[in-house]
């Protein structure tokens, strides 16, 4: 069995995360698990600077319906609160109703997120259609309303065709209290700073989507990009690299560490592995340090186990958290 140590081999220029969190007389380890993430591939239609997974047009990496139904068995024999799918662009993966449709009887809620280009660029009625019979929530990426700064991270026309799927979307109830179908919008800012207030971001979305466009959503979640993948890259490249990893390890706050989502949370990659959160899958450290398949699990990892951790770790304690 390929064993694989505790801290990333991801160096940066801080203080190991494991250790800062001694320092504070903490460590981190695995509670209940709750949410099962699904990553279902990288291929994207996009090739965002800050994806922590460098997925794109030129990724071929693709859960197989094979594998769909191994993680769908996992997952009836696991009671979980929730199931989050994700990519990648989770739409481009041509089985996804089908796994949709299978995982729908097994967990309370179910999650698909979308960076809403991908959906607008395929047939999307079929999967619009099951998502509300399912009553599906939907999780769509937008970092900012400004097209300059959405389209200089995203691509050309992003934010255009972003507003009109947003629309759509409202058109079919979702983001609508009423109609009971959740529509969140997550943003994360467009270069090497730290998010601002979610609050306050929500206050700002809302209010211009509503004026500008007449759009509207449930929840806005702001978060801190990971350097990891493309983003460490892009870091690297232009200079930005040490400043960005002694922002967020200045930033860290002790009193995230118990609501981290790795505690309650197992992410399945496109293959069928586990591992304890999307960012130590693109790392490449499997949960418990052992490479294990959904196939071989009775259950979710036991409470207890220790979490892999790397420096990266540090964009999810950075002010309020990353839950
Ligand atoms: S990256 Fe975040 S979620 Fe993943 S192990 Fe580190 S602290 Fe936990």
């Amino acid at each position: 069995m390929e064993i694989f140590s505790g801290e990333a081999a991801v160096k940066a220029p801080v203080q190991p995360f494991a250790e800062r969190l001694a320092g504070h007389g903490l460590e981190l380890r695995r509670g209940t698990a709750q949410t099962l993430q699904v990553n279902v591939g990288l291929t994207c239609n996009q090739a965002c600077r800050h994806c922590h997974l460098a997925a794109g047009p030129g990724r071929s990496e693709s859960m197989d319906r094979a594998t769909m139904a191994q993680v769908a068995a996992f997952a009836a024999r696991s009671r979980f609160r929730c199931i989050d799918i994700t990519g990648g662009a989770p739409e481009l993966n041509p089985d996804l109703e089908w796994f949709l449709a299978a995982l729908a009887p097994l967990a309370p809620r179910l999650m698909l997120r979308s960076n809403l280009t991908a959906l607008a660029a395929r047939p999307h009625e079929e999967l619009l259609a099951l998502c509300r019979r399912h009553r599906v929530a939907i999780v769509t990426s937008l970092p900012a309303l400004n097209a300059s700064q959405t389209d200089a991270q995203r691509g050309e026309g992003v934010l255009a065709t972003s507003l009109a799927m947003l629309r759509k979307l409202n058109g079919l109830g979702y983001g609508r209290p009423e109609a009971g179908l959740e529509l969140d919008l997550v943003a994360n800012p467009t270069g090497a700073f730290l998010p601002p207030s979610q609050c306050q971001a929500e206050q700002k979305f809302r209010g211009d989507l509503a004026r500008k466009w007449g759009i509207v959503f449930t929840r806005l979640f702001t978060f801190a990009n990971v350097p990891l993948g493309r983003f460490r890259k892009w870091l690297k490249e232009s200079g930005n690299f040490e400043n960005y990893m002694e922002r967020l390890a200045a930033a860290f706050n002790p009193a995230t560490v118990e609501g981290l989502m790795c505690r309650t949370l197992v992410s399945v990659a496109w293959d069928g592995f586990l591992y304890d959160c999307d960012f130590n899958l693109a790392a490449g450290l499997p949960a418990g340090s052992v490479r294990r398949h959904v196939s071989q699990m009775a259950g979710p990892p036991a409470p207890g186990e220790p979490i892999a951790t790397g420096d990266y770790c540090y964009a999810c304690t950075a002010g309020a958290g990353f839950t």
